[in-house]
C-alpha cells in the first residue's frame, strides 16, 4: 500500500453519523495536543483513534520531549539557554532541508510550551542526568539529547541540555500520554476509540468536509465543520512506503514504530491533494553508548580511517555511516577503554596489533596503523585536529584492539520516518503548487518533521506537540 488514498465527496455521503467543529485522527502525542488546542479555541472537537485506546508511539516512547530556550528545568540545573542559541543548534543540525520558520517558532515558543505541558499534569523532576542521549534509567528531568555538546555544534551555539523527560525511570512516553489524554479527557471532547479512518470526504469546492471510519467493520461518518486534523504517525511499518521512499531505513534491524505506523495519514492527506516531501528521511540511530567510555575510540570505515567524532549524538553516527561509509564501520578500542556497550554489539576482531586489526577487518594494509599513528600523535596532546573530538575523550590507543561491530546490515541499528505531509507553521497541508489543501491539517509525524535529517532525540514529540497545537489553533479558528 503505497498510493494515496481516494476520496469520498461529500455528495455521496447520504447521512453524516456524526458531527463536530473540528476531527482530530489519531490520538498519539500530536493528536492530543491539537485536540486540547482546538478545544481550548472553543471547537467542539471529536478525536477518533483506531486503537481501542489513545497513546500510540508516543505511549511506547522514551519520552523525551526537545524543549529550550532557558526552562525552568534548564535553570535549575545549571544551563543557561536561550532562544536563539536553541535556534542556532537547530539550524546547524537540522540538515540543509531544514524550515527556519518553524524552528525559529520552535525555538521561541519552547519556554511557552514547557509551561503548557506543565500546565496540562506532565511532571519534570529538575535533576540533569549525565550518562544518557535518551531516556535515563531514573526518573531525572534533563539530558543531552543530541549532539550539542559536540564539535561541530558546540561552537556554534552555546550548548545546553535540551532532552526534558517526564518524571518516571525508564521510558517516560507512557506517563507523557497519560497526562495528555487524562487533560483531554477533562475538556468536552469526545474521544471515539477503535475507529479507523479509512479516508477523508472532500466537498464540491476541494475543501476536506469530514471522515469515513470503520468500526469494528461498520462504516460511520464525521462531518468537520471547520477542519480535519491529520496526527495518524508515520510510515516506518508500512513496508511498500518504506521500500518505495526510504529504503535506506529498512537496512536498520529495529523499525521504531506501532501499528499506526503505515502510512495511512500520509496517504490520506496526499489523496486530498497535499504533497509529502523528505520521504527518504528518517531517524538513523546507532546507539555506542553508554558506557561513555567507549568514547574514547575510534570508528574506522573500511578503508580503516576515521570519518566522524566519536563524542557525536547516536543519530549522527546513524547517518554518517549509513549515507557516507556505505553502511560500514568498527568501533575500535583497547584495553583502557574497554566496556561491552548496553546495546549489545559483537566483537568481530581483536589483535595485538593494528595489522591483526587490518587483517581480520579485510583494511587496507597499513591504513588503520596510519589512522592510530595519527590519532595518537595528536591525542596525547588532547587535540584532534581531523575531527575535533572533545579533549575529555582523547588518550593515545595501545595494543590490543578489539573492535565492535557498526555495520548496518549485521549490527543494530534503529529507525523511523520523518518524511510527510508538507505543512504551513500552523499545520496547513500544502499542495505541489504551494497553496493548501482546504480543511486540512497534519501534525506529528504524519507530517514532514523539523529534523531532516540531523535529528535529536525528542524532537519528534516536541514537533509533535508544539505544532500539533498550532494545527488545533488554526482549525478551530
Ligand atoms: C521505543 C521508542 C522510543 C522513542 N523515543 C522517543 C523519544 O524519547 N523522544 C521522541 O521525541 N521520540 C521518540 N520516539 C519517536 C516518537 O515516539 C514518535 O515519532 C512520535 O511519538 C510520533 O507521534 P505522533 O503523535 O505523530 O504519532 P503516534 O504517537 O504514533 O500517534 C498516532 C496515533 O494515530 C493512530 N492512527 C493511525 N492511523 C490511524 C487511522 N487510520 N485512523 C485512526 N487512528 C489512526 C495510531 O493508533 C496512534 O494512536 C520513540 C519511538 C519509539 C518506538
Amino acid at each position: 500500500m503505497s498510493k494515496p488514498f481516494e476520496v469520498r465527496r461529500a455528495r455521496d455521503v447520504a447521512r453524516w453519523s456524526n458531527e463536530a467543529d473540528v476531527v482530530v485522527v489519531g490520538l498519539g502525542c500530536a493528536g492530543a495536543s491539537a485536540a486540547l488546542e482546538a478545544g481550548s479555541a472553543g471547537a467542539d472537537v471529536v478525536v477518533v483513534e483506531r486503537g481501542s485506546a489513545g497513546g500510540g508511539t508516543s505511549a511506547m516512547s522514551g519520552g523525551v520531549i526537545y524543549l529550550g530556550g532557558g526552562t525552568p528545568i534548564q535553570k535549575q540545573c545549571g544551563f543557561d539557554d536561550t532562544p536563539e542559541e536553541m535556534f542556532k543548534y537547530l539550524m546547524a543540525s537540522c540538515g540543509q532541508h531544514r524550515d527556519e520558520v518553524k524552528i525559529r517558532a520552535f525555538s521561541e515558543d519552547s519556554v511557552a510550551h514547557y509551561h503548557w505541558l506543565v500546565a496540562q499534569g506532565v511532571p519534570f523532576k529538575p535533576v540533569f542526568y549525565p550518562h544518557y542521549s535518551g531516556e535515563p534509567p531514573t526518573d531525572d528531568g534533563l539530558v543531552f539529547s543530541g549532539s550539542e555538546n559536540a564539535y561541530p555544534y558546540k561552537d556554534i551555539a552555546r550548548p545546553a541540555a535540551r532532552g526534558h523527560v517526564p518524571q518516571i525511570p525508564g521510558k517516560a512516553g507512557g506517563l507523557l500520554m497519560e497526562k495528555l489524554i487524562a487533560s483531554l479527557e477533562r475538556t468536552s471532547a469526545r474521544i471515539l476509540t477503535d475507529m479507523r479512518c479509512e479516508t477523508l470526504v472532500v466537498g464540491e469546492d476541494g475543501a476536506v468536509a469530514g471522515v469515513v471510519l470503520k468500526h469494528f467493520g461498520e462504516e460511520t461518518t464525521v462531518r468537520a465543520r471547520k477542519g480535519v486534523i491529520l496526527t495518524a504517525g508515520g510510515f516506518i511499518l508500512n513496508r511498500d512506503m518504506v521500500a518505495v521512499h526510504a529504503p535506506d531505513l529498512a537496512r536498520c534491524q529495529f523499525l521504531v514504530g506501532s501499528d499506526g505506523d503505515d502510512g495511512a495519514g500520509i496517504l490520506m492527506g496526499m489523496g486530498a491533494g497535499g504533497l509529502a516531501i523528505n520521504m527518504s528521511m528518517g531517524s538513523i540511530s546507532l546507539p555506542i553508548i553508554p558506557p561513555k567510555k567507549v568514547q574514547f575510540g575510534v570508528m574506522i570505515n573500511a578503508q580503516g580511517q576515521r570519518f566522524v567524532n566519536e563524542d557525536s549524538y547516536y543519530g549522527r553516527l546513524g547517518e554518517y555511516v549509513m549515507y557516507r561509509q556505505e553502511g560500514r564501520a568498527w568501533l575500535v578500542l583497547d584495553e583502557k577503554c574497554f566496556e561491552r556497550p548496553e546495546v549489545p554489539r559483537e566483537i568481530v576482531a581483536v589483535g595485538e596489533s593494528t595489522a591483526e586489526i587490518e587483517s581480520a577487518l579485510k583494511l587496507p594494509a597499513g591504513s588503520f596503523a596510519a589512522t592510530v599513528e595519527l590519532y595518537n600523535r595528536h591525542a596525547e596532546r588532547g587535540e584532534d585536529p581531523l575531527f575535533h573530538k572533545s579533549r575529555e575523550w582523547l588518550a593515545p590507543l595501545e595494543p590490543p584492539f578489539a573492535a565492535l561491530d557498526c555495520c548496518v546490515d549485521t549490527s543494530f541499528y534503529a529507525s523511523f520516518t520523518l518524511g510527510g505531509l508538507r505543512t504551513t507553521i500552523d499545520g496547513e497541508v500544502m499542495t505541489p503548487e504551494g497553496g493548501i489543501v482546504p480543511g486540512l491539517y497534519a501534525a506529528g509525524r504524519t507530517s514532514a518533521g523539523l529534523a531532516a535529517p540531523g535529528y535529536s532525540s525528542g524532537i519528534s514529540l516536541g514537533d509533535g506537540s508544539y505544532f500539533g497545537r498550532r494545527a488545533g489553533r488554526r482549525a478551530a479558528r
